[in-house]
């Protein structure tokens, strides 16, 4: 039996100015040794089935795609699979969120370009971020979509080894599934639908006790993802198997369960504007408050660079702050060409998301520079807020990144960070934490940003709308 491997994996922000070229993503080939990275779990279970990699590529959340970078990829992909089939299966790695700049439903014109290629006798299986939008033409296409059950997403590997193993089964015992899809027009951010707090957490705890292996074989619930002003952006609920009364009920209700609960989903943390953020992390008796300065989020497309939060702190002057991070390859440079202890008044920042920010005037001593050919960081402080600026968009999820610029968190009274709700290593690290409702391209307030395009009526966009399950079989 022989399976290829591929995929392509971004989430583009139609609100961000900052384009996804051809270079910000990582591409990697079956030859390459991160490919086993990827998938370990291919090492142990699979002894029969030869796997062909074809190319999978991954991008950090941004603006959309340009077309080129796409296509690119995209050919790639299909010279593999032309080159090396035919095939009995496909497993793509996908997020499901990928905007291609003047075109709608990238993810669609993706499964049906490779299904040309495979065929109809070939089976697809996709691994869904639970950020992704689906379409009707991506149900069609694909036989099996699952998708994450957590956000945090602790279940990546999972998912992925959840796809395969139901792509192999279908294979070996010759089924191919039914899919039952539910779209629930309601778009919310990330930062609300979290699963570790309610009601996503009990939302997201109905999906196993649905699926029995035979009739309905999976389910997978999609939040989607809100910042894409396209016709397909929605929630939407997803089962698969043998019995299509059976995955109809399993769409209807999850999709009802997540109606019901709309407009229960609250952020996880205190949520409110900049200036509040720093006077209450303030008032704090404990070390670290953490602040998510949110609508400028990288990691949910986020162009990085915005001063607003930045150009606050340093009017209200909190006692110690770690501020992470400012993007300006130009002012690194300044910070690294004046050396440490050397005092530098630069302008920083707000040069690519000129929408929401302007460039910001500091001065301060240079107080660590981590040198790195790639992504060379400085620590700048300027009275008591230490700023980090880095060569490229980089998110601070993990301690050991600040300790590398020889800064403990927990040694400091507030770190802010350009993030939402906070990844699981920061969030063992707070003691307390805010998320501030900050400009940007992924603001939270969505009700204001200038959608024309999504599918109305839906929440919270229209609040007042009525709805009922209407579910697609494929
Ligand atoms: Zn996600």
């Amino acid at each position: 039996m022989k399976i290829a491997i591929g995929g392509i994996a971004t989430e583009n922000c139609t609100f961000s100015v900052f384009n996804t070229t051809l270079d910000d993503f990582r591409i990697i080939r079956q030859d390459d040794t991160q490919f086993k990275e990827l998938y370990p779990f291919l090492t142990n279970n699979y002894n029969d089935i030869e796997f062909i990699g074809t190319i999978t590529a991954k991008a950090m959340p941004g603006g959309s795609v340009e077309p080129s970078a796409y296509e690119f990829i995209k050919n790639d992909l299909l010279k593999h699979l032309r080159d090396n089939g035919p095939f009995d299966g496909v497993y793509l790695d996908m997020h499901g969120a990928m905007n291609v700049a003047d075109r709608d439903d990238a993810e669609g014109d993706w499964m049906v370009a490779i299904r040309e290629v495979v065929g109809d006798d070939c089976l697809i299986s996709a691994s869904y971020d639970l950020h992704g939008n689906v379409s009707d033409r991506i149900m069609q296409t694909l036989d099996i979509i699952t998708g994450f059950r957590t956000a945090p997403h602790i279940d990546y590997m999972e998912t992925r080894e959840r796809a395969m193993s139901l792509l192999v089964r279908c294979l070996c015992e010759g089924i191919r599934p039914k899919k039952a899809f539910v779209k629930i027009p309601v778009g919310l951010p990330g930062e609300k639908t979290s699963t570790e707090w309610e009601p996503g957490m009990s939302i997201y705890n109905e999906i196993v006790p649905q699926i029995d292996g035979d009739k309905v074989m999976d389910a997978t619930i999609q939040v989607g993802y809100v910042w894409a002003d396209e016709p397909r952006m929605t929630a939407c609920a997803i089962a698969l198997g043998q019995d299509e009364e059976a995955i109809k009920q399993t769409v209807t209700h999850l999709s009802e369960k997540y109606w019901e609960h709309r407009a229960d989903f609250e952020f996880g943390v205190p949520a409110m504007s900049v200036d509040e953020c720093i006077q209450h992390a303030v008032q704090d008796n404990v070390k670290p408050v953490l602040i998510s300065d949110s609508g400028d989020n990288p990691t949910a497309g986020g162009v990085g660079d915005v001063t607003y939060f930045l150009s606050r702190a340093l009017v209200l002057q909190p006692d110690d702050m770690i501020y992470a991070s400012i993007p300006d390859a130009e002012a690194v440079q300044k910070c690294v060409d004046a050396g440490i202890d050397n005092q530098v008044s630069l302008s920083i920042g707000g040069k690519w998301d000129t929408r929401n920010s302007e460039p910001l005037d500091v001065s301060g001593i240079v107080e660590f520079i981590k040198h790195d050919d790639e992504n060379a960081q400085v620590v700048l402080k300027s009275d008591e807020i230490r700023i980090i600026l880095t060569t490229k968009r980089t998110p601070f999820h993990y301690r050991q990144q600040f300790l590398d610029l020889n800064l403990v968190p927990e040694d400091h009274h507030i770190v802010v960070v350009k993030i939402g709700y906070l990844v699981p290593e920061l969030k063992a690290m707070a003691e307390n934490a805010y998320l501030a409702l900050s400009p940007g391209a992924v603001n939270q307030d969505i009700v204001k940003l200038p959608y024309e395009r999504i599918p109305r009526p839906c929440f919270p966009f229209d609040p007042d709308m009525s709805w009922t399950p209407q579910v697609s079989i494929y």
